[in-house]
């Protein structure tokens, strides 16, 4: 990634090019037969949905997912027009308008909603297309309900129109566990009874990331959607996993300034409660940053972010929007320099997988955890 400075305390460098070149990726991964849905929910996982949106729109992506009908609107404010925008968190009997006004595709989760859609279509003059989403054994959104009950629903919906049927795995890259292709049966299962009876679907989704990377081609059908992949992450498998065939690299480097940089004693202790205290006299550097822009507490005393192209420690209790580090091994920095907190400088990287695992969580909720406040530079 190109290296810029940008004149704010904290700010994240997206690049446009590397998040077009993991969409290609994923796209060339799974071949022209299967539409890729570009998911840019949570704020397109923290690298800001409307520019990421503009960019895959003009790589051809003709589907965006969202989780609530408000992200979806707000891409249509932001002009995001053209492509269709899938609602994965359906839609709450409040924003049965808006999903005509801003053009939304809701996935539906039960047969109830698909009635409350009908009810919309019907007072708008319009047919409301959707996705069902069938929970096949995940145990969170989508109907359990069996073919003949969706049958019955789609018979007296006439102003709902039924586009997509969709799943989603609970542990795709989990190869110890056989609960992936027991998904796909059940899924498999309810596509081919409806199938039988007449009902011919335009787009059928299970995969995400990982069920791509890994690849579970029985899960592809002529649709998958895709998030992590786009931000250049897979999730390490477990058990005997196939090769990994995406090629993605992460397209975000997360940058804090020094505010301060000072010498301190041997004994002298560090931050809130005194958590930390110098071994030795040692250098320290206070960056602009801190549990309020998005850095894990847990970090705390555990964590590391590159300083002077050098991995260093976090010193001390993380603060709201404050972070010490250890500069005894990058004496020349100054403040006004910038070290990173994710990404890469010289020799040094680190993504999010790396700080998900010292932190205790994954590396969705890492991104995502990025807050508002920290200013989001496209290059
Ligand atoms: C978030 C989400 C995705 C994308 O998952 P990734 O692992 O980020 O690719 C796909 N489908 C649903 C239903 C989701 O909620």
């Amino acid at each position: 990634m190109e290296l810029v400075s940008a004149p704010y305390r904290s700010y994240v460098l997206v690049s446009r090019e590397q998040i077009a070149r993991n969409y290609r990726n994923v796209c060339s991964v799974v071949g022209p037969g299967v539409e890729v849905a570009a998911v840019v929910k949570a704020d397109a996982y923290g690298h800001g949905a409307p520019e990421v949106s503009r960019v895959l729109t003009a790589e051809g992506a003709r589907w965006l997912a969202v989780s609530s009908v408000e992200e979806g609107a707000r891409l249509r404010e932001a002009g995001i027009h053209g492509t269709r925008i899938l609602v994965m968190g359906g839609f709450l009997p409040y924003e049965g308008e808006a999903l005509v006004e801003y053009d939304l595709t809701p996935a539906l989760h039960s047969l109830g909603q698909i009635r409350e859609a009908d009810a919309v279509g019907r007072s708008f003059g319009a047919q409301i297309r959707y996705h069902l989403k069938i929970d096949s054994g995940m145990g969170r959104l989508g109907t359990r309900a069996a073919a003949p009950e969706i049958l019955q629903a789609l018979a007296e919906t006439p102003h709902a129109k039924l586009e997509g049927l969709m799943t989603h795995f609970a542990a795709a890259a989990d190869y110890a566990n056989p609960q992936t292709d027991e998904q796909l049966a059940y899924f498999h299962g309810i596509v081919a009874a409806l199938a039988r009876a007449g009902v011919s679907v335009e787009h059928i989704h299970a995969s995400s990331t990982n069920a791509i990377g890994y690849g579970r081609r029985e899960g592809w059908h002529n649709m998958v959607r895709a998030g992590h992949a786009l931000y250049g992450y897979v999730s390490p498998a477990r058990g005997d996993a196939p090769r990994q065939l995406l090629d993605v690299k992460p397209a975000l480097a997360w940058k804090a300034k020094l505010l301060a940089v000072k010498d301190i004693p041997e004994g002298a202790p560090v931050g809130y409660g005194g958590t930390f205290r110098a071994p030795r006299p040692m250098r320290i550097g206070i960056l602009g940053a801190g549990y309020a822009d998005g850095v894990f507490h847990r970090l705390s005393n555990r964590g590391k972010v590159i300083a002077g192209g050098k991995l260093v420690p976090i010193l001390g209790a993380i603060s709201m929007d404050l972070t010490t580090i250890d500069l005894s091994c990058a004496a020349a920095l100054e403040p006004g320099d910038e070290a990173t907190l994710l990404g890469a400088e010289g020799e040094a990287r680190l993504d999010a997988q790396q700080i998900a695992r010292i932190a205790g969580t994954i590396s969705y909720n890492i991104l995502c955890s990025i807050s508002a406040r920290v200013r989001r530079v496209y290059v």
